[in-house]
């Protein structure tokens, strides 16, 4: 799995899906129009977009085997020679899954990383949820690990034992495609800030991750699943800064109410602007960890003040 260097905050329209897909790189969207051809062709039209999600996941959209299709082609990697050639059989390799899965796109995906045999297996089970993929993936496990090809590297998978393929494809997938319908009320009027809402780090007093002093942490943070994940306003409001702060690194400020602002912090970039209206579940920054930060994740503040005030966002998210 390779994360691109160059990442789009714009977001680019897929001319065909109901989703668009975001924060692909550039070597991605430069087979835009090839993917868009050949889905029509194996009759995936409205797949595109999600298409292109999977190559910017599987490669970046960087070498010969974009698509990272030889093994579903010929059963090992390095049979394939163009990108034209990985594109058309990860396209031809897809319409299957998705067909086999009967519709279910997001067990198709996952059935793209870890094999046609997961199809059956989840459809017997009521269809693709990640507890089933982390089953079935602790499942095979069992039968390959004395091949010693397979390591628990994801700490998800070491912790749940779930160490064939990767438990964490259709996030990652996702995370490149906005179908609009991605965000959750979660609680009042506020919709989730990031994909999955994975409390790394709760309010109120703690130790400092870098100087090990105790401090009090004004906000919650959120894992997120690379450094290209989208980062959502929770609620309506507008942009009351976007910028760099000390300790935050790049931070967005909204306002919702005349007490009420959020922050969102150590961003990788933030994709809007002061003075700028934002709606609920609306992209505005793209996780990263700038400023006093250990590894991507989101920094969330709740405050009654645009510079203070900080309450606990669990109350408010119905956390
Ligand atoms: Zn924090």
């Amino acid at each position: 799995m390779i994360i691109a260097d160059s990442v789009f905050n714009t977001k680019t329209p897929d001319s065909i899906g109901e989703g668009i897909v975001t924060n692909v790189s550039a070597e991605v969207l430069q087979y835009q129009g090839l993917v868009e051809s050949l889905a029509k062709e194996y009759d995936v039209a409205e797949y595109s977009g999600i298409i292109l999600a999977m190559m910017m996941q599987e490669s970046g959209g960087r070498g010969n085997d974009p698509m990272q299709s030889s093994e579903s082609l010929c059963g090992s990697i390095g049979c394939i020679q163009t990108p034209e050639e990985s594109i058309e059989q990860g396209v031809k390799y897809f319409a299957e899954t998705l067909k086999k899965a009967e519709g279910d796109v997001k067990l198709a995906v996952q059935s793209y990383n870890f094999g046609l045999g997961f199809i059956p297996y989840a459809l017997e089970r009521g269809g693709y949820s990640k507890e089933v993929a982390i089953e079935f993936s602790r499942m095979q496990y069992q039968k390959v690990k004395h091949t010693g090809n397979y390591s628990c590297i994801r700490p998800e998978s070491a912790e749940t034992g779930a160490c064939y393929g990767d438990i964490g494809y259709v996030d990652a997938v996702f995370s490149y495609y906005d179908y609009g319908g991605s965000t959750v009320v979660i609680g009042g009027n506020f919709v989730s800030p990031v994909d999955g809402m994975n409390m790394t780090s709760d309010f109120g007093t703690r130790y400092h991750p870098i100087t090990g002093e105790q401090h009090s942490h004004k906000g919650i943070d959120f894992a997120c699943i690379n450094h290209v994940t989208p980062i959502n306003a929770v609620a309506d409001g507008s942009v009351v800064f976007s910028g760099v702060q000390n300790g935050y690194g790049n931070i967005v400020i909204l306002q919702h109410a005349p007490d009420l602002f959020t922050a969102y912090a150590h961003s990788s970039s933030n994709s809007v602007k002061q003075g700028q209206n934002v709606k609920a579940g609306q992209q505005i920054a793209v996780c990263g960890s700038t400023g006093d930060s250990t590894g991507p994740h989101l920094h969330l503040e709740f405050r009654t003040e645009q510079y203070g005030g900080f309450q606990d966002p669990k109350s408010y998210l119905g956390l």
